[in-house]
């Protein structure tokens, strides 16, 4: 699916301008969102995961209208926020297998089906009796995106997700999330550029609530 935003505009009640006229094109695959801290990018994330609002401009995701049809968006939409708790005594199946029923799979040879699908694309299938509470930052991370894929959505947001993660594990989950970009429309923001030139499609770049770049990400680097 296609993310078209226009002119979206955020200042907070403090007077802080988080986003000023922000216009972006994201097309299905990987698109990378790099700014510093501060930038912007999680009020453009919670914005387009429809957790906050705006104060001006218009969000479409296809013909979905994102601003106004909150609950279409939320069906289609996968969001793994910068910073998500995980219920320490509970294993990984068993919270997986908890979100499943949430999401109406009632019938438990399917959710079986579903959710050791999902354990095995994040390479969590091993470790799926474990409780929450052990996992590493990169296991943490890599059973957010499970959550997120329930419901098998064609959006995909992820929130600075790598910050932190070993050398290791980002390339681990790097993988996965190329993997979801075959066919479905990933957004990922960071602060670090090696995340957007190794993975995306298509990046831009934000600094305080303004787009100042947009395009693939080697000829954006070669035109610096
Ligand atoms: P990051 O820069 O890592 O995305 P921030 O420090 O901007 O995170 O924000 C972390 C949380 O604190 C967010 O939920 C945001 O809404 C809140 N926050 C950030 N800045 C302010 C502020 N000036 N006043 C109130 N809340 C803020
Ligand atoms: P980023 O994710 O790029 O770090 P944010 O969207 O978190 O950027 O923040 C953009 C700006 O808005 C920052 O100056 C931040 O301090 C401010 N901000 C974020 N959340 C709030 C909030 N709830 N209230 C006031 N200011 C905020």
């Amino acid at each position: 699916m296609e993310l078209r935003i226009r002119n979206l505009s955020k200042t907070y009640a403090n007077g802080v301008v988080a986003l000023d006229k922000v216009s972006l094109t994201i097309p299905k695959g990987m698109f990378g969102l790099l700014g510093p801290n501060g930038a912007g990018k999680s009020t453009l994330m919670r914005t387009l995961a429809t957790l906050q609002e705006c104060d001006s401009g218009s969000v479409f995701l296809d013909d979905i209208d994102v601003l106004d049809e909150k609950d279409a968006v939320r069906r289609l939409l996968g969001y793994l926020p910068q910073d998500f708790g995980l219920y320490p005594k509970v294993t990984a199946h068993e919270m997986l297998d908890h979100f499943a029923m949430l999401k109406g799979l009632s019938h438990k040879g399917r959710r079986r089906e579903v959710v050791d699908g999902l354990l095995q694309q994040t390479n969590l299938f091993e470790v799926r009796n474990q409780r929450l509470g052990g996992f590493s930052g990169g296991m943490r991370q890599r059973f957010g995106i499970a959550q997120a894929l329930l419901g098998d959505p064609q959006l995909i947001i992820v929130d600075e997700p790598t910050a932190g993660l070993d050398p290791q594990e980002r390339v681990r989950f790097h993988n996965l999330l190329s993997d979801l970009g075959q066919d479905k429309t990933v957004l990922l923001s960071t602060h670090i550029v090696s995340d957007v030139a190794d993975l995306c499609a298509n990046m831009a770049i934000i600094n305080k609530g303004n787009v100042l770049l947009c395009g693939e990400p080697q000829k954006l680097i070669d035109a610096l």
